[in-house]
Formats: structure tokens, C-alpha cells, sequence
């Protein structure tokens, strides 16, 4: 099975794909992970993104759409996985349809977790409380803002895409994990069954 889950920063996206990836079996495909490990190991992708993720901004199509061609081609992703981050945009979005069709996958499910903007800065907030000097460099109010309004303008036009085709299933991201995964699982349920 592959699903989408898409959602504003600190919708709880990386949490419910843990979860996923635990009772499904699915490969949890987080961009943001990627991208913050090659900015750790200082590899000359993570030194030229670094400045971009910094300030919220989103990284050019090219780049995230080789990262995204390579990884689902591995043998982790043979029974399925869980886009947590991807796609952000329009072109990437039209870009995943195309790269799926040419290694005869599909996706069975896109996933919006719905959030509050105040809900979402109370929850970076207490992240940024709790992670002390190992913060994220991209946890801070003005990066979120800035997060936030790239997923506006860039990320939500997507959903009309999927609306479209019938795939994307709305969630409310503010309710409890549990029951924000209990939901998840109907839907995946659901999809299996059909
Ligand atoms: P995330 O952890 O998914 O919120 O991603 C952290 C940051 O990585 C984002 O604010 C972007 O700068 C960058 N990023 C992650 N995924 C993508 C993507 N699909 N397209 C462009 N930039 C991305």
C-alpha cells in the first residue's frame, strides 16, 4: 500500500507515518529526515539546501523529485510506503503520478491532516520547549510562518489534484493521536477492502 500524508508542519504527519510504518509495515518516506541527514553529514546536497531549510522555504522540484525517484525504487518501499513530506508542490505532485506509472505502483490513499494555524505554533511551541539546544533549526516563529505559508500557497493548491481523481480523505489532525490514527486506520481499511 501507498499512501500520502499530507498536512501543515507540526500536524503530527511524522508521528501517525511512525505509526503506519509499525502496524503496515509500510517505509516511513520523510523529505524533511532526508534532507536534515545530509545536512548533518555535511554532504554537498545538505550544504546547499541547508540555507533554504533554514529559513522554511520550500527546496527546488528537481532536487526533491530525484531524491523521491531513487528512494521508492529501493527494496525497502517493495510492500508499500508512506510519503510524509512529498509532494509539496503541483510539479511534484504531476511528477510522482508519472514516476508510479512507469514502475507500475499507485497510491491508495492521500491523507490530509487538517490543523488549526494557533493549534499548530502552541505545538511548535512546546516542541521547542522540550527539545532544548538539540532544536531543529527550522522550529523557530518566524521559520514557521514562513513553513506555513509556503503550505498554503505551494502545497494546498495540490489538493484539488487528488480532490479531484477521488483520493484525498480528510482527517482532523487536532484530535488525540490515537484517534487521529484510529481514523487513519478506517480509511486504510477501507481502501484495502474496496
Ligand atoms: P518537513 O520536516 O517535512 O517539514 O521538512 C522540513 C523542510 O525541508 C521544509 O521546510 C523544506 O525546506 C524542506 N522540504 C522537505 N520536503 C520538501 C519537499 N517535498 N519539497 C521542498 N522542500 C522540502
Amino acid at each position: 500500500m501507498n499512501v500520502i500524508l499530507f498536512g501543515p508542519p507540526g500536524a503530527g504527519k511524522g508521528t501517525q507515518a511512525k505509526i503506519l510504518e509499525q502496524k503496515y509495515g509500510l517505509k516511513q518516506l520523510s523529505t524533511g529526515d532526508m534532507l536534515r541527514a545530509e545536512m548533518a553529514a555535511a554532504t554537498p546536497l545538505g550544504l546547499k539546501v541547508k540555507g533554504i531549510v533554514d529559513s522554511g522555504s520550500l527546496v527546488p522540484d528537481d532536487i526533491m523529485i530525484a531524491i523521491i525517484a531513487e528512494r521508492i525504487s529501493q527494496p525497502d518501499c517493495k510492500s508499500g510506503f508512506i510519503l510524509d513530506g512529498f509532494p509539496r508542490t503541483e510539479a511534484q505532485a504531476q511528477e510522482l503520478d508519472v514516476m508510479l506509472t512507469q514502475k507500475g505502483k499507485k497510491l491508495d490513499a492521500v491523507i490530509l491532516l487538517e490543523v488549526d494555524e494557533k493549534i499548530l505554533l502552541d505545538r511548535i511551541h512546546a516542541r521547542i520547549a522540550q527539545s532544548g539546544d538539540a532544536k531543529r533549526g527550522d522550529d523557530d516563529e518566524e521559520v514557521l510562518k514562513t513553513r506555513l505559508e509556503a503550505f498554503r500557497k505551494q502545497t494546498a493548491p495540490i489538493f484539488p489534484f487528488y480532490e479531484r481523481k477521488g483520493q484525498l480523505e480528510k482527517v482532523n489532525g487536532m484530535d488525540s493521536v490515537e484517534a487521529v490514527s484510529a481514523e487513519i486506520d478506517n480509511i486504510l481499511s477501507a481502501k484495502k477492502a474496496a
